[in-house]
């Protein structure tokens, strides 16, 4: 037994908790505002931030530039805006792809004048300027991780920026803020925040404390997403989602990111980054199209299988209808010709992902994986 546990962000939850805890945001007197180019409007997430932020006296500088799968090139010159104008601390707001994106923003603006791709060089680095986090996304968890996923311009390629002075200092989990995200994206980001879940379970740097994380966010994940009838009446929303179901669908991810964040992603993310990139397909869908094999492939392994069968118990469900149910819902489809298939193996195989699951796939098995499932 282990429950090793570390998570230095404080996390508020609930209806309303940024109005509620006004007070915190005066972590300085300027701050940069990070956001993508709609979402933190409509969610209503923007406007409840200013107000804290007027009522503490705080400047602030909207930089809304951040497109889905941040690029290194937007993150340095939000960082570069940031410096410039004195922000003493950036609050990010959104999914994953604005929030990820404030974490670089904020190492850029601590670092003025370095070049982009030196982000990477975690430890020549000043510490980041703090950092504040709202998400409008029940999905990648970000706001309680220190990973900020970054596209490498001109590559096709995601890399990692992993530093400690990455987590936010104040995490604002208002589930509503999710309301107005329409069926596509939450079922995408709700099937991101199970794959956590699950490969979180099966890494070999689990503990106790992280794999309860995981069950208790798969579990309501599940409940929702195998709910059946969509659910009616005043109450839903756009999405097609109650306030509870959003609610149980927000803090699961929150779960889901308190788990990778002890143990990272497996192997159907760094898959999935190329038909997210290559092909468009939102980046829970992309990842949750390869949870069959995933399971697959770690049931050739009696850890893996024992893990698996375990995971399957703790949420009530069994471990052949994960398999099937989650890339169902993920809808994915595709023809990829066998030079395509290498092409991806290429930009992915050197990822540290292949490592954190019983089952280790090799080179040949992740171009049988991509053949199995999207071959002419
Ligand atoms: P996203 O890329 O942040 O957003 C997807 C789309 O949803 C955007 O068009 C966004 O609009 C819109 N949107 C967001 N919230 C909305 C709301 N409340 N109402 C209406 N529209 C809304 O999606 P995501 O899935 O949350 O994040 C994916 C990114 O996170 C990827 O880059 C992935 O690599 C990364 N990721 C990070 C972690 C981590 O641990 N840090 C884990 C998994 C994935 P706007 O553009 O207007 O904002
Ligand atoms: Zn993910």
């Amino acid at each position: 037994m282990k429950l090793d546990f570390y998570m230095p962000a404080r996390l508020i939850t609930g209806e309303n908790c940024i109005s509620r805890n006004a007070g915190l945001f005066a972590l300085g007197k300027k701050c940069v505002i990070v956001t993508g180019r709609r979402s933190a409007k409509a969610s209503g997430a923007l406007g409840d931030v200013t107000a804290a932020l007027d009522a503490a006296g705080v400047e602030y500088t909207l930089f809304d530039k951040i497109g889905e799968n941040p690029l290194l090139s937007v993150c340095a010159e939000g960082g570069r805006i940031a410096a410039q104008s004195g922000a003493e601390f950036i609050v990010g707001i959104g999914g994953g792809s604005p929030l990820d994106a404030a974490k670089a923003v904020a190492a850029f603006a601590a670092n003025d004048g370095i070049e982009p791709l030196e982000i990477f060089k975690v430890s020549a680095l000043k510490p980041s300027l703090p950092l504040i986090g709202i998400p409008t996304t029940a999905g990648t968890g970000s706001e309680v991780n220190p990973y900020s996923i970054l596209t490498l311009d001109g590559e096709g390629k995601k890399r990692t920026f992993n530093s400690p002075y990455s987590y936010f200092k104040y995490a604002f989990v208002d589930p509503k803020y999710t309301r107005s995200l329409g069926r596509e994206y939450s079922v995408s980001t709700a099937l991101d925040a199970f794959c956590h879940c699950i490969e979180s379970y099966l890494s070999p740097k689990s503990t106790d404390a992280s794999r309860m994380f995981a069950v208790y966010g798969a579990k309501h994940i599940w409940n929702v997403l195998t709910a059946g009838e969509q659910a009616q009446g005043e109450d839903v929303d756009s999405g097609g989602y109650t306030y509870a179901q959003r609610e149980a669908l927000s803090y699961a991810a929150t779960a889901g990111g308190i788990a990778i964040n002890t143990t990272g992603t497996g192997f159907p993310h760094p898959l999935g980054y190329n038909l997210t990139l290559d092909r468009g397909v939102p980046h829970g869908k992309a990842c949750a199209a390869f949870t069959g094999a995933y399971i697959t492939y770690n049931r050739r392994n009696p850890e893996g299988t024992r893990l698996l069968d375990e995971f399957a118990a703790a949420i009530g469900a069994d471990v052949s209808e994960i398999a099937e149910v989650i890339p169902k819902l993920a809808n994915v489809s595709m023809k990829l010709d066998a030079t395509t298939i290498d092409r991806y193996v290429e930009k992915v195989k050197s990822a540290s992902n292949y490592a954190n699951s019983p089952y280790k796939i090799t080179e040949r098995e992740m171009a049988e994986i991509y053949a199995e499932l999207f071959g002419e």
